[in-house]
């Protein structure tokens, strides 16, 4: 039987590139996205064009109910879930914490936190025979974010403890998780914190002197998700150029 995995936020960016990633290895895969139909649509079709299976799930995963009826959806039209790969997530225009409101520290929290703390429990209660799932955090929870997001920065080292909590208390039923850390990755998301040129103008404080690519981000969770990895639980990737 194929694996089934489940993308959050798959219809752009880093997520896109791991669904047809992981449609090239033979992964049923649901892409969900929060609003962005049209592309999420792109993903399902370039998969299905190169032979693979997929589907397209629009739900907020920050919301206990689209949870829920994103699960029940990929039960009804792909089958039992076998990986997960938490991965959507937002950040919000660069201000100082002097600035910061509750309304966006919670969403902030809510969208980057609560979302992967729902999936895996929807899923881990699906892996009755073990599974895997990869966390995506950032280099942002080891470096801190200052001046520009410190919320977002934060968020990401929630994931980093959840990933460690998690991975122990689910290491028994034979399911690992583990986490991966990019850095500065080409993508839309920069564009969000009102600098779409960001990757660009911290590139030269890169050691490897360039930005990521969401295809370099991508190997390194299927890997992880993957049997190759099957002795490798709560640990960490850091893909950032040597930062
Ligand atoms: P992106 O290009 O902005 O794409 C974000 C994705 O998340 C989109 O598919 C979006 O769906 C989806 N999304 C946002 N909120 C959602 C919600 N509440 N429910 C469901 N889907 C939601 O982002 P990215 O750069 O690929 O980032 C992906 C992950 O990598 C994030 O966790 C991010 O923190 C992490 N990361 C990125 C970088 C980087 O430099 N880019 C570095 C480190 C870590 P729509 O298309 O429908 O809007």
């Amino acid at each position: 039987m194929n694996p089934i995995v489940l993308v959050t936020g798959g219809s752009r960016g880093i997520g896109a590139a791991t669904s047809k990633y992981l449609a090239k290895q033979n992964y049923a895969v649901c892409v969900n996205y929060i609003s962005n139909k049209i592309e999420a649509t792109k993903v399902v079709s370039d998969i299905e064009k190169n032979g693979g299976r997929a589907i397209a799930v629009q739900a907020d995963v920050s919301k206990e109910d689209d949870v829920i009826r994103l699960f029940n959806t990929i039960d009804n039209s792909l089958g039992q879930i076998t990986h997960l790969v938490n991965n959507a997530g937002i950040l919000l225009p660069q201000i100082r914490v002097s600035e910061m409101t509750a309304e966006r520290i919670n969403k902030v929290l809510t969208t980057n936190v609560t979302s992967y703390f729902l999936c895996s429990r929807e899923a881990i209660n699906r892996m009755k025979s073990g599974g895997s799932i990869v966390n995506v955090s950032s280099a942002a929870s080891r470096l801190g974010s200052a001046g520009e997001y410190v919320d977002y920065a934060s968020s990401k080292g929630a994931i980093d403890t959840l990933t460690i909590g998690l991975s122990l208390e689910v290491a028994s039923q034979n399911i690992r998780v583990n986490c991966v850390r990019p850095g500065f990755i080409y993508t839309e998301m920069h564009g969000d914190g009102g600098e779409p040129d960001r990757v660009e103008r911290v590139k030269p404080l890169i050691p490897l002197q360039r930005g990521g690519t969401p295809d370099e981000v991508a190997s390194s969770i299927a890997f992880l998700l993957s049997n190759e990895a099957s002795f490798i639980t709560g640990t960490f990737v850091d893909i950032a150029g040597g930062k």
